[in-house]
């Protein structure tokens, strides 16, 4: 029905020798792999990962893009750009760019449209903070985040993206949402597409992200609305990266 997806998203980690004994030693562990493995690496290590991940079983993901096609935003990398440098995914609205950098639901929008114009695999991420949580507005955060980052996207679009619900108390933290927080968050998530786009919201891929590693991975995976995972900090070490991989397969 859904594939299962593991992505990794290294943040600001990794020189490019890092980057090539990375995919050097992911390569032969995941020719069996079952479900679609992302990489989503810097910028500057884009060049080397798609070299060094030739013939592996794994695609290659930005971590952010610009919504405008080209022109004076310096610092700033296109769509047509990261396409260019094989990449085929890309994360949108990462809690750290919307709470670091600025990011809200309107350009949020705007990236997932020009991601999809584009060709590239959106990876939209939500969550709510801990103050959200414990005053009881996850769902609420969760609806309206989601309604203001498809606005005006219709459904055959839709079905492309795929979503991370990363509760931002998660991050980083090693404290992981239980299995059933996730599930009922991710189910509510599959709820709200299902009232934008009806059935199509059953072929939409949901993942979980949050201090998501080898030993809790299987039983978050196993729930029936949690399609995978986007794994931050034990996206770097090889080993624990394959373990979440398997669990998923
Ligand atoms: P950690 O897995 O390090 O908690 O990071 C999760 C994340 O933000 C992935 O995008």
């Amino acid at each position: 029905l859904r594939p299962a997806i593991i992505a990794g998203n290294w943040k600001m980690n990794k020189l490019s020798m890092d980057t090539m004994s990375f995919f050097y030693d992911l390569k032969p562990l995941i020719k069996e792999a079952k479900c679609d493995v992302v990489v989503c690496v810097p910028f500057t290590d884009i060049a080397t990962a798609a070299v060094a991940s030739k013939g592996a079983k794994c695609k290659l993901g930005a971590q952010n893009c610009h919504f405008e096609p080209k022109g004076a935003f310096t610092g700033e990398v296109s769509v047509d750009m990261l396409r260019d440098a094989q990449v085929e995914y890309v994360i949108i609205g990462h809690s750290e760019r919307r709470q670091y950098f600025a990011e809200t639901d309107e350009t949020v929008n705007k990236k997932l449209k020009a991601a999809l114009a584009g060709g590239l695999i959106p990876i939209l991420c939500v969550g709510e903070s801990l103050e959200q949580r414990e005053n009881g507005e996850t769902l609420a955060l969760l609806e309206s985040q989601i309604k203001k980052a498809y606005e005006g996207i219709d459904a055959k679009d839709a079905k492309k993206i795929v979503v991370a619900y990363e509760p931002i108390w998660a991050i980083g933290t090693g404290k992981t949402a239980t299995a059933d927080e996730a599930e009922e968050a991710i189910a509510h998530i599959r709820g709200v597409l299902a009232s934008l786009y009806g059935d199509t919201a059953q072929n939409i891929s949901i993942l979980y992200g949050g201090s998501m590693n080898a030993k809790n991975a299987a039983e978050l995976v196993a729930k029936p609305n949690i399609d995978g995972g986007l794994i931050g900090g034990a996206s770097l070490v090889v080993d624990d990266f394959v373990t979440i991989i398997n669990a998923a397969s």
